[in-house]
């Protein structure tokens, strides 16, 4: 039985697909890579974007006219079983039933959306895509609410896993090769707060830091009112953890924050992003807006592009809002913003990203940085910057291999430039 994946949406999506891939190799089921090779097709949707559900209901139509089998997980499956199965879908689990993959996929599981807390089995974790990279859920859930997004109703509340579990994760990760690992959550920073026991992020951190072999740590992503000093310290005092934080502040306008229920001001998060350069001087802050969400004016929209150009983001994700069915925002909240309002404040804050992007990235021509390499597109080699910046440069080099290279171009993108020199020995 050939199965493939067809993954959307986030990293926490993917880690999910990896998880699955697991439970079907150790079942002895063949996982492959291309979707023509496929008799069992599993599509991991998203809710987020509206674009995913329409995706998956079209591809599914398209798949059983060519009598392959689909599946559906991920959080659309969660919310929208019945109207997957009208439209031929041979089985679908929620984001609480990815344990029951095998089942599903031997035909002996339809649907499974139900409310049970995920249990996956420790020695199920070995269909990672990736050689040198891991990405380690320590958190499923949300508590926010924020009143535009499904991710509460369809992950469910806040599950910290056991501290002791992701430390040997991290270690077993260290003896198979990976040399980076990234921490992932919907809300990485309440990590250990259901716990009760005082366990936090950034206890994770001092516990991880000393397992040999990991290079480099990544967390994301980080709800503004719940990062913590203690983190940003630890951050700050240990030099392999990322100086990037993905710290989402959806509006500057308090007015919509107020009515997207996020739990901090303008000036609060400002004063966060203040601390962390403080303690941190190198730090980059990534984020994510949504534009035109319900009665957002063109003050309030003044004020959003006011923070965007205070804060100086490093990567910028940019959403027009559109309501999502079941959230507190489409039942109770008018999508008065025309589209075309939205579309020009999406392109005014966009250039607007775009020149300070390219200012950052100025600053480091003729610089020297250190890299670990990801991956390869034609003849070059990429990686990232503890920073989090995308540096492209000539030459075929495995990944997790450390490297510094000069910088010789800057776009508003990425960046590119030459080796210097290899640090043999140390990510390896
Ligand atoms: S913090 Fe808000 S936007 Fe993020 S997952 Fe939770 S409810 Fe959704």
């Amino acid at each position: 039985m050939k199965v493939f994946f067809k993954t959307y949406g986030c990293q926490m999506n993917m880690r999910d697909t990896e998880i699955m891939k697991g439970y079907l190799l150790n079942a002895g089921i063949e996982v492959v890579d291309n979707m023509k090779d496929a008799e069992t097709v599993i599509l991991n949707t998203c809710a987020v974007r509206e674009k995913s559900a329409n995706k998956a209901y079209s591809l599914i139509g398209r798949l059983k006219k060519r009598g392959i089998r689909v599946g559906v997980t991920g959080c659309v499956a969660q919310i929208k079983a019945r109207e997957f199965k009208r439209r031929g879908a041979d089985f679908v689990l929620g984001t609480r039933a990815l344990n029951s993959i095998v089942e599903a996929v031997k035909g002996e599981k339809d649907v499974d959306v139900s409310d049970h807390i995920l249990e996956i089995d420790q020695s199920m974790l070995n269909g990672r895509d990736r050689a040198r990279h891991a990405w380690v859920n320590i958190i499923s859930g949300c508590d926010k609410f924020c009143t535009y997004c499904i991710v509460p109703y369809t992950r469910g509340r806040e599950i910290s896993r056991p501290i002791d579990e992701i430390v040997e994760e991290v270690r077993a990760l260290a003896k198979t090769g990976h040399n980076q690992i990234t921490f992932l959550g919907q809300n990485v920073d309440s990590y250990g707060k259901d716990l009760k026991d005082g366990t936090s992020l950034a206890e994770l951190f001092r516990r991880v830091y000393k397992i040999e072999g990991i290079e480099r740590f990544w967390f994301l992503t980080s709800y503004p009112s719940d990062l913590t000093d203690e983190l940003i310290e630890v951050v700050a005092s240990h030099e392999r953890i990322s100086r990037n934080f993905h710290l989402p502040p959806q509006s500057g306008s308090d007015r919509i924050l107020k009515l997207m229920n996020r739990r901090y001001t303008r000036q609060e998060y400002l004063d966060l992003v203040a601390r962390i350069r403080k303690a941190i001087p190198q730090a980059t802050i990534g984020g994510d807006i949504i534009v035109g969400f319900p009665g957002e004016t063109d003050e309030d929209f003044e004020q959003t592009l006011s923070l965007v150009k205070a804060v100086k983001f490093i990567r910028l994700n940019l959403a027009p809002y559109s309501p999502r069915p079941g959230t507190v925002a489409s039942k109770f909240y008018k999508d008065d913003v025309p589209f075309d309002v939205k579309k020009r404040r999406m392109a005014k804050l966009s250039a607007l990203q775009h020149k300070i992007m390219l200012e950052l990235n100025e600053k480091l021509l003729g610089t020297q940085v250190e890299i670990i390499v990801e991956g390869r597109s034609g003849t070059q080699s990429y990686g990232r910057t503890l920073d989090n910046r995308m540096v492209f440069f000539e030459g075929t080099i495995e990944d997790g291999e450390k490297v510094k290279v000069k910088i010789t171009r800057s776009t508003a993108g990425p960046l590119y430039g030459e080796i210097s020199k290899r640090v043999i020995g140390i990510a390896k």
